[in-house]
């Protein structure tokens, strides 16, 4: 079959650019909880904190003193890891401008200024180079993104961090599992790590996220204010000795509290997580192994032996493509196939450019890179076939 005549095309089933990967296993626990009585945080989220801690440390990794905090999205764990921290009006964190907005607008939450920084356009991950120069003595600390699953090159931002007094914030949204120098992100010398669970992510929870931190203090205020600045949760006092009605509000709070339905996704999708890694490493491979000597720039790999989780498979057109990043989009979408462009950088959204005066020229290879890239479908469920479909569309209009 032709996979460019528009007659084929139009009767192949749509491949949607990801998809969450939902098994039995998955359901029976959730109807489990749905049966149990007790559906917003309680046993299935402290087993899903537990169960997280181990499989921080399933590789042998150190996860001596690691404390898991089950909130209901990534932003949540960004937001109540700065707060903990202190930041507030005044102070400035570092961050990259090749990102999702949530990366940046927790630090806006806190009356906090962000301070954008170009990546490195070999990694498409913020460059450490760039985070020192945009040290101020407003600065109080820089949160790195694993961009694509590609863990940021933390050993430099670890050392800026440590040379400048300032903490480190990892939105690992993007990296279950991921490795920086051969250590398991979360497991790493930052202050906190925050990991995603929403639908598109490695794996989910529906929403979801899971705040990491080896700093007792941020942990303790961290639980406090996902719920209220309430000093006792509901499940505590559910299940306490005592009369359970008290609690005092030591704090005005949050709503980020991980539902037990959402959790028991978690405690299953957790236990797949390995495969699936597998499962998206393999096709990133037959992605890579399909596309060379097209005129493009394969995502890179990472260092060797280190883990790439890859969330995403971004594809960039070299300046010789017969086609624009735009026009090959459409192209695909004619054959059924979806695909995403992530991110439109910080510094292009009209918030982020007014708010700090943006100009792209600030930002030119995070720029050259939104300009010549997209997603392709990357999902655990795709078969091998599909990935060969994916790659023949490519190859008919760049080939
Ligand atoms: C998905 C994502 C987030 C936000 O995660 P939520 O769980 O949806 O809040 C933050 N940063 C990056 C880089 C993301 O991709």
């Amino acid at each position: 079959m032709n996979p460019t005549d528009p007659s084929a095309s139009s009767t192949l089933p749509f491949l949607p650019f990801a998809l969450p990967e939902i098994g039995e296993d998955d359901i029976a626990e959730v109807v489990d909880t749905l049966r149990s009585g007790w559906i917003t945080t309680g046993p299935k989220a402290k087993r899903f904190e537990a169960d997280f801690l181990a499989w921080l440390g399933d590789a042998g990794d150190d996860i001596e003193g690691l404390h898991c905090i089950a909130v209901n999205s990534a932003t949540a764990g960004l937001h109540l890891a700065l707060e903990a921290l202190g930041i507030g009006p005044g102070d400035e964190v570092i961050t990259t401008t090749h990102t999702f907005t949530a990366t940046a607008e927790v630090v806006r939450y806190l009356g906090a200024d962000v301070k954008l920084v170009d990546i490195d356009p070999a990694t498409l991950n913020i460059d450490p180079a760039l985070v020192e120069a945009a040290i101020t003595p407003a600065t109080r600390a820089i949160i790195p993104v694993h961009y694509a699953g590609l863990a940021a090159d933390m050993p430099a931002i670890l050392a800026i961090a440590q040379r400048h007094g300032l903490k480190v914030v990892e939105d690992a949204a993007h990296a279950l599992p991921s490795t920086s120098a051969g250590a398991r992100v979360g497991t790493l010398g930052s202050a906190a790590t925050v990991f995603s669970f929403y639908a598109n992510k490695t794996i989910t929870t529906g929403e979801g996220g899971m705040l990491v931190t080896r700093d007792a203090e941020l942990a303790r205020r961290a639980r406090v204010m996902r719920l209220h600045g309430m000093s006792r949760d509901a499940f505590d006092r559910f299940t306490a000795k005592v009369p359970s009605w008290y609690y005092e509000i030591v704090a005005p709070g949050f709503k980020y509290n991980l539902t037990d339905i959402a959790a028991a996704l978690g405690i299953h999708q957790l236990k797949k997580a390995h495969a699936f890694a597998q499962r998206r490493a393999a096709i990133a491979a037959l992605y890579h192994q399909a596309l060379q000597g097209l005129p493009v720039i394969l995502p890179p790999s990472g260092p060797a032996g280190d883990l790439h989780a890859w969330h995403l498979y971004v594809l960039r057109l070299a300046p010789q493509s017969p086609l624009s990043r735009n026009a090959l989009i459409e192209h695909l979408f004619e054959q059924r196939i979806g695909c995403s462009v992530h991110y439109t950088p910080l510094h292009l959204h009209p918030y982020w450019r007014d708010r700090y005066s943006l100009r792209a020229v600030q930002f030119p290879h995070s720029q050259q890179a939104y300009d010549a890239m997209l997603s392709l479908p990357i999902y655990t469920s795709m078969t091998d076939a599909d990935v060969r479909r994916v790659c023949a569309a490519l190859r008919a209009v760049l080939g």
